[in-house]
């Protein structure tokens, strides 16, 4: 059965009343089961609907962190996979997936590619990580594979490799992250390969935003859409609800599955924000056995769509990442993400890598400076990244441009799995001596 004659095709009415139901099974299942829900949702009422959720506590990535296995709802022995992702302290937190939670998850994603015109036909190369305790790869394999599409599973390699590979097999998608796809077509150019010649004709995207927030293409998807006629679908995953929002080809936001997950913006004194305003994502899932979250605190910023989608679909519509919550910066009275400055360096030519580092400034107010990964040491190159991150990002912070492995260094110090390209070196509140 097509994902459009089950919930999607509702009117939003009768999915609210669907996902009522759905939110009293999973607090009941929750409350029985986990717990960290047993105690956190002692003497709550009933719930009756949807809209009941406003009066449930939210949970945090701290609660999960410090409570790891009380969220836990089924014995070891029907724990299927197990994936994490990094709590604030560097560690491992953990997420339990039963076999049903694995179905749940490649259903999630066969819905996705089957709204971005996959068939079966078609033969993706993923060139993501399908280990290492990730749930992406994990996930979008297991999507593919229930669609019936071929999948290549490169994984992590060479620019290089992933040219030989797609030369050899001609896939006809990649699910990349989008600044390796850019790493790719580097590649190409220099071995002098027509990236028009390999055939690929989607590029679903991970981990990085492709969209501003307008829906049109930022620097990065103007890099990616580079090849003639590529069709590209931004994605958006979140371990701990393991399930991923996907654009349709309308690309108007990022649709969610309205009986997976629940999701909600809330503004910064935790009441639900109106449709269009940008604030913290927060998502409940449905139908998860082994760890679910309900009104899970993600610390992305972002916003809902407001009406229907023109693809037909009355499910959420997410908005791109604008930034994390936690570094959110005040820098001379006005409100920025580093995203924005990220945004603004991929599209300069000789920018090797970065890292955007913030810190208490002598008014006590938020400043930057963003270190540069160059072989370029001019000082026009220099104003060049000052330019161009004022236009993109609308400050002007210090640039310093340095030797790329430096920056390397910088970006692994915390010793972390993915590089930081953000370091808070602000001074806290409680830092702050009285
Ligand atoms: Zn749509």
């Amino acid at each position: 059965m097509s994902f459009i004659d089950t919930i999607e095709s509702m009117t939003p009415s009768e999915i609210r009343r669907v996902q009522g139901e759905l939110l009293r099974r999973t607090v009941d299942y929750c409350r029985s089961r986990s717990p960290f829900y047993r105690k956190r949702l002692k003497g709550m009422g009933a719930i009756s609907s949807i809209d009941d959720i406003a009066s449930i506590p939210l949970t945090s990535k701290a609660d999960i962190q410090e409570e790891n296995s009380a969220f836990l709802c089924v014995p070891m022995t029907e724990v299927a996979e197990v994936v994490a992702t990094t709590g604030t302290t560097g560690t491992h937190v953990y997420n339990w997936l039963t076999t049903g939670d694995l179905a749940r998850l490649a259903e999630n994603e066969r819905r996705a590619f089957a709204r971005a015109g996959v068939t079966p036909s078609d033969i993706f190369l993923l060139a993501v990580t399908l280990d290492n305790l990730f749930i992406a790869g994990m996930a979008y394999y297991s999507g593919l594979r229930k669609l019936g599409a071929g999948v290549v599973r490169l994984g992590p390699h060479s620019p290089r490799k992933h040219l030989e590979v797609i030369q050899a097999l001609r896939p006809t998608g990649i699910v990349a992250v989008p600044s390796f796809i850019s790493a790719v077509y580097r590649q190409a150019d220099k071995d002098d390969i027509d990236i028009n010649s390999l055939g690929i004709r989607k590029a679903v995207l991970i981990g990085e935003t492709i969209r501003n927030a307008d829906f049109t293409s930022n620097e990065l998807g103007n890099i990616v859409e580079r090849l003639d006629g590529l069709e590209t679908y931004s994605t958006y995953g979140i371990t701990e609800i393991s399930a991923a929002f996907c654009e349709c080809p309308s690309r108007s936001g990022l649709h969610g599955h309205s009986d997976l997950v629940y999701a909600e913006i809330i503004d910064e004194d935790g009441h639900i924000a109106p449709d269009g305003e940008a604030g913290e994502l927060v998502v409940t899932t449905f139908g998860v056995e082994g760890t679910p979250l309900i009104r899970y605190r993600t610390g992305d910023v972002t916003f809902k769509v407001k009406g229907a989608c023109e693809c037909g679909a009355s499910s959420v519509r997410l908005g791109p990442v604008i930034g994390r919550k936690a570094h959110k910066l005040k820098v001379k009275g006005a409100t920025i993400y580093p995203r924005a400055i990220e945004n603004a360096l991929v599209g300069i030519n000789g920018v090797e890598n970065y890292v955007i580092e913030a810190y208490t400034g002598d008014d006590h107010s938020d400043a930057l400076i963003v270190r540069v990964g160059s072989h370029n040491m001019k000082s026009a190159f220099k104003l060049d990244i000052c330019d161009a991150i004022r236009a993109k990002a609308r400050v002007t912070p210090q640039v310093e441009v340095m030797p790329p492995q430096e920056v390397d260094k910088i970006l692994f110090e915390g010793g972390g799995r993915k590089p930081m390209l953000f370091i808070d070196r602000r001074r806290k509140a409680n830092d702050v001596k009285l």
